[in-house]
């Protein structure tokens, strides 16, 4: 990479088992007001919290951890049969104040500097398009991190994400949360209008819930329409339909977990 890249080293991490290969790179947001405080809490002592990489609004890109050793990023959450994410990943801190602080877009040279580090990456590890995730796809009821605004089309355009073709709406409209999942499934307009029994809807919450795990989120297949799965459709919908992001699987959004579960590995 022909980029200047500063050092600042974090003691926030410790070795990868020794079969673990590098599988997935994480993006995140840093979350913070600044990026200098952003740099101080992953490299301070005791904040037990790091990345490998860090870049700034600017493109600069800080070097805090080497690949080769286990940074404290992901922390709890899975993606497909990966339960310790920081054991299989590299993850990449992009400095955004996030929705706490005044979310904003993500300027140009800032994602430029991702490609060109991503470009690297990927070549080094072997990794695939579907190996770039989002904090928040591995602990979607934690994390919202790097967010709605994070240009995933245009990082699939790269070669550096998925991304699915056009689709069309699903025919039998939406799925959504109600107040006591445990004895109702689906949600009650589409059960009125699409006269659809409380069976076949509990086959479609299944039907959502296993394209969602074939796409690689943590997400049980029991076909209740809870908390956990609104938390998956919303993540969902943060990639890849980020203009309403709700947690409710309406068509459109049924129709896109269906076209990604199939270009997924
Ligand atoms: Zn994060």
């Amino acid at each position: 990479m022909n980029r200047e890249i500063r050092e600042v080293w974090s003691p926030n991490y410790n070795a990868r088992p020794v079969s673990a290969d590098i599988e997935l790179v994480v993006v995140h947001f840093t979350g913070m007001e600044t990026a200098d405080a952003a740099l101080r809490e992953l490299t301070q002592l005791g904040s037990g919290v790091s990345a490998h990489w860090m870049i700034d609004e600017d493109g600069t890109i800080y070097r805090l951890v080497p690949e080769e050793r286990r940074a404290w990023h992901a922390g709890l959450g899975s993606w497909h049969h990966w339960h310790d994410v920081n054991a299989v990943s590299i993850g990449i801190e992009l400095v955004n104040p996030g929705h706490d602080h005044g979310y904003r877009p993500f300027p140009d040279p800032q994602i430029e500097a991702l490609e060109d580090l991503l470009a690297d990456t990927f070549k080094c590890h072997g990794l695939r398009p579907c190996d770039l995730i989002g904090h928040s796809d591995v602990a979607p009821e934690r994390k919202q991190d790097p967010g709605e605004l994070f240009p995933w089309e245009r990082l699939a355009r790269a070669g550096f994400s998925i991304w699915p073709d056009e689709v069309s709406e699903y025919p039998d409209g939406g799925l959504g949360v109600m107040d006591d999942a445990e004895d109702f499934i689906g949600d009650e307009e589409s059960r009125t209008e699409f006269g659809l029994d409380s069976i076949s809807l509990r086959e479609s919450v299944s039907e959502l819930q296993e394209n969602l795990r074939a796409i690689g989120y943590g997400i049980e297949t029991n076909g209740v329409f809870g908390a956990q799965t609104e938390a998956v459709v919303a993540a969902f919908q943060r990639r890849f339909r980020p203009g309403t992001v709700d947690g409710y699987a309406d068509s459109e959004t049924r129709a896109l977990i269906q076209a990604v579960a199939q270009i997924s590995r």
